[in-house]
């Protein structure tokens, strides 16, 4: 390094102690999650080389190996017993009347003072592969969105690690695959989890937070949460608290009933949006879940989900929200309680 000029020296010493008094909230952390770096990890993770990222196809091993390389960069290491990020898994595909090899991504930031709870946040890392004629299905809002928001969740927590400010309780990234195959990668992880189920206090489920649906094209500052409520009332308050002291986005809650439709591929159905993406596989073994979600659109599921149609700014601040609910629920003093 440059030697500094002595006057320069006194400043940045006058810096450094000024800066030991100020206690640093989480505001500190939620800001080091921007724009910027959500569209550079997009442009990578929903582009043409990723092949849209097909459970069991090459897109898919492209995919963990770049989640693996970004923890080992931000120095989060794997969730595996062993320290490793991959948990492989041979999958049956009914739906393809086929069995394929495929595997979840799992980063891990061991809690500094209760580190047996453990907060489960997922995305999904897997998307529908390329179309018979060729074209490639990105996959940028599903669920590219929610993979980059984690890496950047848990870049913020790991900056707070580095400054002594590290989480109470432990926090699992975990990247989950197959679930475009029917939630098949959250299954197996519920069914051989890692960390005990009875421990872990909630899971927040990010599957879709880049865009804008119909029925919000005149007000954009919003996202659906789904299921806050159902397990655990204190999750859904701290939720809501959270949103209120930083962030006032309009939390819309009306697919928290199954039976609302939703107009989608061409008809109107109930949205069982509770059952149909990775939260639900721990919501089912009475794990407090938030689904985080846009709704759909006319992208959804289509080659023409990219990234230069996300929204980078909203998409920001709904990555703040969830940190912030993710913090708080890893610091508070009282593990979140179960309804009666
Ligand atoms: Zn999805």
């Amino acid at each position: 390094m440059k030697q500094l000029p002595l006057l320069f020296a006194f400043l940045y010493m006058g810096c450094v102690s000024s800066q030991k008094s100020i206690d640093f909230g989480p505001e500190v952390y939620a800001a080091t999650i921007t724009a910027e770096d959500l569209k550079a990890h997009l442009y990578i993770y929903a582009g043409d080389d990723f092949m849209g990222r097909e459970a069991g196809t090459e897109g898919e091993i492209i995919a963990i190996n770049y989640l693996k390389t970004e923890y080992e960069s931000i120095g989060i290491e794997g969730g595996m017993p062993d320290g490793a990020y991959f948990m492989p898994m041979t999958l049956n595909s009914y739906r393809e009347n086929r069995t394929l090899e495929a595997s979840n991504v799992l980063a891990f930031i061991e809690g500094s003072q209760i580190p047996n709870e453990i907060l489960v946040i997922t995305a999904h890392l897997d998307h529908i592969g390329v179309e018979d004629d060729g074209q490639i299905n990105n996959g940028a809002d599903d669920d590219g969105s929610g993979t980059v928001a984690i890496l950047e969740i848990a870049e913020a927590f790991q900056q707070a690690v580095k400054d002594g400010k590290g989480p109470k309780r432990s926090v699992l990234f975990m990247h989950v695959t197959a679930e475009e195959k029917g939630l098949l990668g959250s299954k197996y992880y519920t069914d051989n989890p890692v960390y005990p189920l009875e421990d872990t206090v909630a899971n927040l489920n990010i599957d879709m937070i880049g865009r804008i649906d119909e029925l919000h094209e005149n007000n954009s500052n919003y996202m659906y949460l789904i299921g806050s409520d159902i397990l655990s009332q204190d999750l859904h308050d701290v939720s809501a608290a959270m949103n209120n002291k930083y962030i006032n986005l309009d939390l819309d809650y009306r697919y928290n009933d199954p039976t609302t439709k939703v107009f989608e591929r061409g008809r109107y159905i109930e949205n069982r949006y509770y059952y149909r993406s990775d939260h639900y596989n721990f919501a089912k073994n009475n794990v407090p879940v938030i689904f985080y979600f846009n709704g759909t659109h006319a992208d959804y599921h289509a080659p023409t989900d990219t990234v230069e149609k996300i929204e980078y700014e909203l998409l920001e601040k709904r990555t703040r929200l969830i940190f912030h609910t993710a913090w708080e629920i890893a610091n508070r003093e009282e593990r979140l309680r179960l309804k009666e």
